[in-house]
């Protein structure tokens, strides 16, 4: 047998991975360059990105926000006016299981108080969000959207399933935008993770969104049990197909209070490279940085407002209630005031280099 000496053989090594390395390098430029050029790509090459150290998908996505977008953030002002839920979503503390939270509903003029702490703080957004509580049937629902658009400014809601024709009165009653995460796309494991709820409706509730006019945001969870990288590549592509106008994407944190207590992964890598992805492949859409990611990273929000994201959704709930909308634990902010936030939030995207928008935020419109 031909003696080859040990150190032949591990510059072998070195050099067939050092090849190895610069194809794997080269492969992953070309995949972000034409994203960047086509805003398409295939599952494969998705979880290509998904799959590498996000370096240079983090700066391909802020350099795409910035040529779309501009150096504008939009602030987006929320309202989590109920945490009373019928839903039971596996991974989410305001479950109707969860029985050890004080629950809470918000009255018209507490939610109008919050309206107009927003619009004196120059917002031109506010966004309505809650659980899925029945106790605010159309009627309601249409009756605050009526009183909130008094003000000249664009009205988010973000309260879950509803029929087409409940979709259409908020509409015609003047809402502008609905948030709905589709969560994930792998049916099998949304069944799982939501009982007596079906993937099938969620599904044709963003479709009844669309076609009722609304500008349409959705998203997914990052870490949840059981989901693949493939799996998350289905939902960019999802994302796409829908043609969203807002996509936000929130690491999974594991709540004490739920079936999902002891899942502790950390999600937010994953979840930074799925939303810098989404703005590689829509180049044009709104995309929060999330309050869950400055949950779980310091500074997580600015970390994502320079890897693709565009907007921010402060917090405008009152302080009395901020700590029982636990939808996970330690989310930031819950004993601050409304004003500390908004300053906080100001002064951080100025010192960003990033500029406060004073428009309403639409996906089309120019700044
Ligand atoms: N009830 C509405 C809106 C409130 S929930 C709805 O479900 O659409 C808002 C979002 O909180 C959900 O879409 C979900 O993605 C997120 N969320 C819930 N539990 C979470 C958790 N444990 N970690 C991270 N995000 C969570
Ligand atoms: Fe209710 Fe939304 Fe939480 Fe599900 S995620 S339990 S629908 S508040």
């Amino acid at each position: 047998m031909l003696h080859i000496p040990k150190n032949i053989v591990f510059m072998r090594f070195f050099r067939n991975n050092l090849i190895g390395i610069k194809n794997y390098i080269n492969m992953l430029k070309k995949i972000t360059e034409k994203a960047k050029t086509t805003h398409n790509l295939n599952k494969d090459e998705i979880t290509e990105l998904l799959n590498s150290d996000g370096e240079l998908l983090y700066k391909s996505a802020n350099e795409v926000r910035k040529q779309y977008k501009g150096d504008f953030v939009h602030l987006r002002a929320l309202i989590e006016f109920t945490n009373i839920c019928k839903n039971d979503c596996f991974y989410c503390g305001l479950r109707c299981s969860n029985k050890k939270i004080e629950r809470y509903r918000l009255n018209d003029n507490e939610i109008i108080n919050c309206v107009k702490l927003a619009v004196n703080a120059g917002f031109k957004t506010v966004v309505l969000q809650g659980g899925e509580d029945i106790y605010f049937n159309t009627d309601k629902i249409c009756s605050l959207i009526r009183q909130i658009k008094k003000y000249d400014i664009a009205l988010t809601l973000s309260i879950g399933e509803r029929s087409r024709d409940e979709y259409k009165a908020f509409k015609e009653a003047g809402a502008d935008r609905y948030l709905m995460r589709i969560e994930t796309t792998d049916k099998e494991l949304y069944k799982k993770l939501h009982p007596n709820m079906s993937f099938e409706n969620r599904l044709a509730c963003l479709y009844y969104l669309k076609e009722s006019g609304f500008e349409t945001g959705t998203g997914c969870l990052v870490g949840l049990p059981n989901q693949s990288v493939e799996s998350l590549a289905n939902d960019i592509l999802f994302f796409k197909e829908l043609n969203a106008d807002m996509i936000g994407i929130g690491p999974f944190i594991p709540h004490p209070q739920t079936p999902l207590k002891d899942e502790n992964k950390d999600n937010f890598d994953m979840a930074l490279k799925v939303m810098a992805t989404v703005r590689l492949l829509m180049p044009d859409i709104n995309i929060p940085a999330t309050t869950a990611m400055e949950s779980i990273r310091e500074n997580g929000r600015i970390i994502a407002l320079n890897s693709g994201a565009n907007v921010v959704m402060p917090n405008m709930t009152d302080t009395q209630y901020r700590s029982k909308y636990e939808l996970y634990p330690n989310k930031i902010c819950i004993n601050d005031s409304p004003d500390k936030c908004i300053n906080c939030i100001k002064a951080k995207i100025i010192s960003a280099g990033r500029t406060v928008s004073l428009s309403k935020g639409f996906r089309f419109d120019k700044e």
